[in-house]
């Protein structure tokens, strides 16, 4: 496929992806065109050589496997790790209320939002809603439903010297309607129609805002992609392509392949299906077997954990170390910190640069400032919990946890490429 065809694959993947749980359904419904077989973890599985399967847990978190010929004490596991969730505002369990004339939902905010990114947003609704029946159904309202209004100028002139500052409880709670408008169970209706059901139906919801401009295009030549989510959907989408051309490799494949796509890492890792969990070392377990096989298996792998990166942004270079500053541009990062908020040794992030080398890249290096507390992503929890080499990686972009985020179209490729070739060595 063409870079460009490639990148307009990625805005496809960003469009049908609103939540975590659009994310892994679609991530599914590729991966079963590539010949990707749905496991069930309340099921015995049968396994060998050549089978390619995948694992949902929750909805919101997905394991893909792809078995080489040789065993996987012998021959160790190549994996790739990213996140489906993004910073949102989540429906609250009592979600409505009438103030002053309209017609409101209640929110609470998911994740570290960038909180003034969603003001004056035209908002959808997505996300999954259990029925009584038992069905976990997705829904996706895709059109301007909600919006959070920002005040006007005339009734905050402060907001020029003390900054914006919203508060959470009060200040971000969107607009449905008006007082005798529609009201939230005939849009739920509307939702909900396609499945049979309606709104008396639902037991209880995991429902977010997101913003319904589709992912774009943007800047001269086409520099940029511009949309909600590119963190970390970007990374899963590469990781998935990166799948895709490792198959079409025509030497036999001796090395088991693994994708895992977690829930959670914006609040921390730490559920049932986050990466802090237990979710890939069940799989793994499923496949490499338990006790020393695992062990040997784990101590031949190699995780490359893939998270969207900061690059420098032209207006505060200061932000970064002035010797530490990827560009959008020039492809892949490593994530380097010492105190292990990234999980790279030199290790793990030779085998990334001579992955990349195989695949013509020459990485970028990214360490924060001293003197600013640095993030974290998934890295650590995989690096921790199975005890496996790991790297930490992605592509720079701006806007980081914006309602739209903003990348250099011209990296996204290279990364698939870099991951492909880490899939594929030996
Ligand atoms: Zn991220």
């Amino acid at each position: 496929m063409h870079a460009d065809d490639t990148v307009r694959d990625l805005l496809a993947f960003l469009d049908a992806a609103p939540t975590p749980y659009h994310a892994v359904a679609e991530t599914a419904r590729r991966l079963e065109a590539m010949g990707y077989t749905r496991f069930d973890e309340s099921e015995s599985w049968s396994l060998g050589t050549g089978t390619k399967g995948y694992v949902v847990r929750h909805e919101g978190s997905i394991v893909a496997f792809s078995m080489g010929q040789g065993e996987p004490a012998d021959t160790g596991m190549r994996m790739i790790g990213a996140h489906t969730d993004s910073p949102t505002l989540h429906l609250k369990p009592h979600m409505t209320r009438e103030a002053h004339g309209a017609r409101q939902l209640l929110i609470e905010p998911y994740g570290g939002l960038l909180h003034y990114t969603w003001f004056d947003r035209d908002l959808g609704v997505a996300g999954r809603i259990r029925l009584a029946d038992g069905r976990m159904v997705l829904v996706d309202i895709a059109r301007p439903l909600l919006r959070v209004p920002s005040l006007a100028i005339h009734l905050n002139r402060e907001v020029y010297e003390s900054g914006f500052k919203p508060n959470a409880q009060q200040h971000m709670h969107p607009l449905l309607s008006v007082e005798d408008g529609p009201s939230w169970e005939e849009v739920l209706d509307e939702a909900l129609s396609p499945h049979g059901a309606t709104h008396a139906e639902v037991l209880a919801h995991d429902l977010v805002l997101y913003d319904v401009t589709g992912a774009a295009l943007g800047g001269a030549g086409d520099a940029f992609v511009l949309s909600g989510r590119l963190d970390n959907l970007a990374s899963c989408h590469a990781a998935i392509r990166a799948l895709q051309s490792a198959a079409e490799n025509p030497l036999p494949q001796r090395v088991t392949q693994v994708v895992a796509l977690w829930d959670h890492e914006e609040v921390g890792s730490r559920s049932a299906s986050g990466a802090a969990g237990a979710f890939l070392k069940d799989v793994i377990t499923r496949i490499a077997g338990t006790g020393e096989g695992m062990r040997r298996a784990l101590s031949r792998s190699l995780m490359v954990s893939s998270d969207m990166a900061h690059g420098v942004h032209p207006n505060y270079p200061e932000r970064h170390d002035g010797d530490h500053m990827p560009r959008l541009g020039r492809g892949p990062v490593i994530k380097w910190n010492v105190n292990q908020s990234y999980a790279s040794d030199a290790e793990s992030g030779a085998q990334f640069v001579e992955a990349c080398r195989d695949a013509g890249i020459t990485p970028q290096n990214y360490n924060h400032r001293n003197d600013m507390r640095c993030g974290s992503t998934i890295g650590p929890w995989a690096a921790a919990g199975l005890g496996i080499r790991t790297v930490d990686v992605g592509n720079p972009m701006l806007s980081m946890h914006s309602c739209r985020e903003m990348c250099a179209a011209s990296d996204h490729e290279p990364m698939i490429r870099a991951l492909a070739a880490h899939l594929g060595r030996a």
